[in-house]
């Protein structure tokens, strides 16, 4: 795999031409069932295309109750979720989000960020509309926290998505920028059609996804990053409109299904960097998941409505990682800050470095089979 420009972004060539979900006849929502994929008009005038959901399951009078994440919503006829992404129409339940992306670029994969799967090469990124959490600090809120509707988006099909890879030299597909738990039909069929064809895929999470979802994904996948936003349930109430506990749960389960995972962690001054915390966070992920587990502590800079918190100092991240790795963990990153020592990955044998990094940019790649070419231990990580 030839490394990329990080600017490098990819053309919705093809996709432009498709029109948005604005363009469908008024009056009529199209259903197309996820399996079989026949479109069968309906008669509910939002004009979006929807697709039968398959996690979900029903309630007396016609309500259901959504099965992908920790909220669990319950809906009656014509209601969507707290995502605005998944409707109840008589009983039945449909995203309106299947085959449409938001936005699609080609990024490094150091972007999402993984530094243990296929460093140096290129993820076709795409999103589809809508999120489960409303982040304080979200960095794309006008298409996470949009109803789609509200938002362009293009068709493509995951068939397509698989040849776009292939033809951007990608071997990984990324479903990102905003929640890809809320699409999870989407990003079933995307990693079906993927797998075959030799391309991984990738999901960058906020990790409020429940078991039944995620066990039916997990074969499919190529691996996970988890935002974990912090270790209290005070910060994600709060900053969040989320919980920690599913979170949590999660990432247990993540390890059991064998999925490769990364933690990112962004850190914000004053709301999830004290030391104890950070800590407490690492001693899990020590515990549960791995030491091997690579975590990433992120810089925050002001966005979205956190816009009055001044950016990550450089040596908070630099305490955050010195007490992960006390605690054990062998993998610790500091995010966000091109050119700091803490971009590369280090043998945990020797120290020696095998990944020089400034940024999302591979400098040298000395991994020897997977291993450090100095003391031969081998780093964890997909690495071909
Ligand atoms: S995925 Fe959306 S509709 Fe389903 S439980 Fe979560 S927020 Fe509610
Ligand atoms: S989980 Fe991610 S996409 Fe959703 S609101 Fe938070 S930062 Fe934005």
């Amino acid at each position: 795999m030839r490394p990329i420009d990080p600017a490098r972004r990819l053309v919705l060539r093809g996709l432009a031409a498709g029109g948005c979900a604005a363009c469908l006849a008024p009056g009529r929502l199209l259903a197309q069932d996820a399996a079989t994929g026949p479109a069968i008009p309906l008669t509910e005038p939002t004009g979006l295309a929807a697709t039968k959901a398959r996690w979900w399951k029903a309630l007396p009078d016609e309500w259901i109750e959504c099965g992908l994440c920790a909220k669990k919503c319950k809906l009656p006829h014509e209601e969507r979720g707290a995502c605005g992404v998944r409707v109840n129409l008589h009983g039945e339940y449909y995203t309106l989000v299947h085959s449409r992306v938001a936005s699609i670029h080609l990024d490094p994969i150091e972007k999402k960020p993984f530094y243990h799967v296929l460093p140096g090469t290129s993820a076709l990124s795409l999103a589809a509309p809508g999120c489960n959490y409303e982040c304080r600090f979200c960095q794309n809120w006008e298409i996470a926290q949009a109803r789609p509707e509200q938002v362009t988006t293009h068709p493509v099909t995951p068939a397509e998505l698989v040849k776009l890879a292939r033809r951007y030299e990608a071997p990984t597909i990324a479903c990102t920028y905003t929640e890809p738990v809320v699409w999870s039909e989407f990003v079933h069929d995307i990693a079906a059609a993927a797998k075959p064809a030799g391309v991984r895929t990738l999901v960058i999470t906020n990790g409020s996804w429940l078991e039944e979802p995620l066990k039916d994904l997990a074969p499919l996948l190529g691996a996970v990053k988890v935002d974990l936003k912090a270790f209290t349930e005070s910060f994600y109430k709060e900053l969040c409109s989320g919980e920690l506990k599913p979170v949590r749960e999660t990432l247990a389960r993540l390890a059991k299904h064998g999925l490769w995972t990364e933690i990112v962690v962004l850190v914000i001054p004053g709301r999830n960097d004290a030391e104890a915390e950070v800590r407490q966070l690492a001693r899990f992920v020590r515990d549960e998941i791995g030491p091997d587990t690579p975590v990433h502590f992120t810089r925050f800079h002001p966005s979205y409505r956190l816009m009055n918190v001044p950016p990550t100092p450089v040596p908070t991240l630099e305490r955050a990682r010195d007490a992960a790795r006390a605690e054990g963990l062998r993998f610790v990153y500091v995010g966000n800050v091109p050119g700091h020592a803490g971009n590369h990955t280090c043998c945990p044998g020797c120290g020696a470095v095998v990944i020089r990094r400034t940024g999302m940019a591979v400098l040298e790649n000395r991994l020897a089979k997977g291993a450090c070419p100095d003391c031969r231990r081998a780093i964890p990580g997909i690495w071909a």
